[in-house]
């Protein structure tokens, strides 16, 4: 029976990485207690997929920050700013590059595919020297070994490693990249040399840019890179694996062909068009397909009985030994185990299944297709579908019926930007280069604490009241010493951006456990979106007019837009994405209205994870970017002129959707910038104009470092290059919620400076 799993969610069913990290940085524990820990979750996963009873078990797939960043650490692509020595990479190394250090930022961080894990990106050049640098791979093979586990290790192959890559400061971009091809394969062959000399007898290649549209010379790098390396992998047996969307009919040959390779895995749920290729163009004899019909990006439990098919069909095509049954992608991009919900009803449990589930899905599924059915997990799983079809709970025909009535018309604000611009000075009154920040302020461990013992009734409605509005009022007399002109609340009553609302959202559920790796050690907890959405009553007034009331400077409402809403979610996959995204739509319209009737006169809606739900295939964007724009619109298409609207997203790589970005005709945007190299810049520098106001990132708040005045004023400075005085704001790069008071102080107090300081020269 042939099982096989893509990789599995590195943090702990507990967040137990999380815990460890954060103790080892903050300088509480010893690095042997953060192996420790690490160790004993590697075993644990390793074991409970042996006695699942999974054939094929990832290595390599635990990191204790990133598997790209792992990867450059394999192959010794230090920068040079990193001061490293040579010699086998440690934590030092490691996590200056993962977070900065005193003295040095850290390495840029983008977006994995279209998920919402970062990674971070390798830099590279013509000097860039490779060297075999981290033996983790072969450590952990090593080690599975030793508890008696076989396992697959996993490596990020070469070619999508160099395709993620960046250049290097100062490389010319007509540098190719791919041209360290070569170079990087030779480190590539030390490894698996000692992998097979340490017993491995599959080894998995991720190849996730297969997915990609690639050019032929990138697809050319395929070719090259696998025949250099097929005598290396005699001997062997190897995987590509693939996932997130189809793989287009180019690649598929491409990959097909591929020297060496013992077998293919595809992502079978995103990848509709890849089962017809395989279908309709066939698949190289006496290869494997590894067949992922489990998603691994979802939180839904199989249709077990719809899979089986699926999988009878392929093994006509492949041959009953050649097909394996396989998740879609890396578990590592859904929840960890549906054990630990606790929370949960046991209807809505019985439709969910988490990474722990999953396994025993995928062996349930190799198991049914070798003759040994278990007939009594197959017919759960039925029950579970068809109770999940017919749920009352699932259809609100009202929701249905208005988000039906938006289509075919135009939502947008009566009165063009640059008029509303001017009525919303004569209001606010603001100086130029107006300063503000994201959203969130530090949250400390008190807050922490308040938020949880309120959850579990240990402490009233009015204790819980008392200390927030503290919160607030401590947070707006910090904003008004620093002088901030457009001010915050600080969203001390907010777990999570997304989770806040869709507590209050109907057709939401939450789980106690179900945390996912957003980057590093930190971790979102999606709700999950299971039935049609509306929004009982009002959310975010009673903050944000308590918060209104201790001040005479502008603060601003602060809401979550339904596009990050949907993306930042565990979705249904009963109903297309732009459904769901309509209702969510039309329940944030009413709270904007709300805030704006409870006299709000600056309202910002995050749509922070607009980029990301943008589909892989350039062909999918545009039908996505439409429902998406449109759906912001939805929200705040009926507010007065005098109300601005502000939005913030946060990611680097928007140059290519900057016409869906002004097309969401927000009058304010504050976007993520200083982490990217102020790529952001170049799309205004290449003539794209920009009416709405404009807040690019002046600093990175994802590092602890602390930016000097003169650093902020050389930022504006180059901002200032490109783009109008009177349209350009000062903000950080995205909320501060994850720093602590003594980074955000000093660092927001050299940044009003520097707004101060440039608004005499101007
Ligand atoms: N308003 C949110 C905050 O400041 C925005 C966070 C985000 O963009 N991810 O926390
Ligand atoms: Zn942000």
């Amino acid at each position: 029976m042939a099982s096989h799993i893509v990789g599995y969610p590195r943090m702990g069913p507990k967040r137990e990485l999380k815990f460890a990290l954060e103790s080892f940085w903050d300088g509480k524990t010893s690095a042997q207690d953060l192996q420790k820990v690490a160790a004993d979750l590697r075993c644990s996963i390793w074991k409970q997929m042996a006695d699942a009873g999974i054939k094929y078990i990832p290595s390599n797939t635990f990191s204790y920050y990133d598997q790209v960043l792992d990867t450059t650490a394999m192959l010794g692509a230090v920068p040079d700013r990193y001061g490293w020595n040579g010699e086998e990479i440690g934590f030092d190394t490691y996590f200056s590059m993962a977070r900065g250090n005193a003295s040095v930022p850290a390495m840029e961080m983008t977006k994995w595919f279209d998920t919402n894990y970062h990674f971070i990106v390798p830099e590279l050049g013509p000097n860039t020297k490779f060297s075999y640098a981290s033996h983790k791979a072969v450590a952990e093979y090593n080690e599975a070994k030793a508890l008696g586990i076989d396992t697959v290790p996993v490596l990020i192959g070469p070619v999508t490693y160099l395709l993620l890559s960046k250049h290097a400061k100062g490389v010319k971009k007509t540098f190719s990249l791919l041209s360290l091809l070569g170079n990087v394969i030779s480190v590539y062959k030390e490894v698996i040399a000692e992998l097979k000399a340490a017993g491995a007898s599959w080894i998995q290649f991720d190849e996730p840019t297969l997915v990609m549209d690639l050019d032929s010379r990138q697809l050319q790098a395929f070719t090259d890179a696998y025949s250099e390396l097929e005598s290396s992998f005699s001997g062997l047996n190897v995987l590509i694996e693939t996932y997130f969307a189809d793989v287009p009919a180019e690649a598929y040959k491409t990959a097909t062909a591929l020297k060496g390779v013992s077998g293919f895995g595809f992502d079978l749920v995103r990848g509709t068009k890849t089962l017809d290729l395989i279908k309709s163009s066939g698949f190289p004899a006496s290869k494997f397909l590894f067949a992922g019909v489990v998603d691994g990006r979802n939180i839904w439990a199989n249709d077990l009985a719809a899979s089986l098919s699926t999988l009878q069909a392929l093994e006509s095509v492949v041959g009953k030994d050649k097909l394996v049954v396989s998740t879609s992608c890396s578990l590592m991009h859904t929840a960890v185990d549906l054990v630990n919900e606790t929370k949960l009803d046991s209807e809505i449990k019985s439709w969910l299944a988490f990474a722990a589930q999953k396994v025993v899905e995928v062996n349930a599924l190799a198991k049914a297709l070798a003759g040994l059915k278990d007939e009594a997990f197959f017919s759960a799983n039925a029950a579970a579908q068809a109770s999940r079809k017919s749920s009352p709970r699932v259809t609100n025909e009202e929701v249905q019926k208005a988000a039906a009535d938006l289509k075919g018309s135009d939502h947008r604000r009566a009165t063009n930007v640059s008029a509303r611009l001017d009525a919303q000075q004569k209001k606010l009154n603001l100086p130029i280069l107006p300063t503000t920040t994201i959203g969130s302020f530090p949250q400390t461990m008190d807050l922490r604490r308040v938020r949880r013992e309120y959850k579990a009734n240990k402490i009233s409605e009015e204790e819980y009241v008392k200390a927030i509005k503290e919160e607030i009022n401590k947070v707006v007399k910090l904003q008004e010493e620093l002088d901030i002109d457009v001010l915050v609340h600080g969203e001390p009553e907010r777990n999570d951006m997304v989770e806040y609302f869709g507590e209050q959202l109907s057709g939401f559920a939450f789980t106690v456990n179900g945390w996912v790796q957003s980057y590093g050690s930190r971790c979102v907890k999606p709700p999950i979106i299971y039935g049609d959405v509306s929004r009982p009553k009002p959310m975010t007034v009673f903050w944000s007019t308590m918060a209104q009331s201790m001040t005479a400077r502008p603060m601003k409402g602060m809401l979550t837009g339904p596009v990050t809403i949907l993306n930042w979610s565990f979705v249904r996959n009963d109903q297309p994405r732009s459904e769901t995204c309509y209702q969510i739509a039309l329940a944030i319209k009413k709270e904007v209205e709300d805030l704006e009737a409870a006299g709000i006169q600056v309202i910002q809606i995050d749509e922070a994870a607009l980029r990301e739900g943008l589909p892989l295939h350039k062909s999918e964007q545009a039908f996505y970017l439409e429902w998406a724009v449109h759906s912001f619109r939805i929200t705040n298409c009926g507010v007065k002129d005098t109300t601005q609207i502000h939005t913030h997203m946060c990611y680097s790589n928007f140059n290519d959707i900057i016409h869906s970005i002004i097309g969401m005709d927000a009058d304010v945007i504050t976007i993520e910038n200083s982490r990217s190299d102020e790529k952001l810049l170049s799309v205004f520098r290449e003539g794209v104009k920009y009416g709405a106001g404009i807040g690019p990132g002046v600093y990175d708040i994802h590092s602890p470092r602390i930016p000097s005045t003169e650093e902020i004023v050389d930022r504006i400075n180059k901002m200032l290059a490109v783009l109008e005085t009177n349209i350009l704001w000062v903000n950080p790069d995205c909320g501060l919620k994850t720093r602590k008071y003594a980074e955000v102080n000093p660092a927001l107090s050299n940044m009003v400076a520097a707004a101060k300081v440039l608004r005499t020269q101007l």
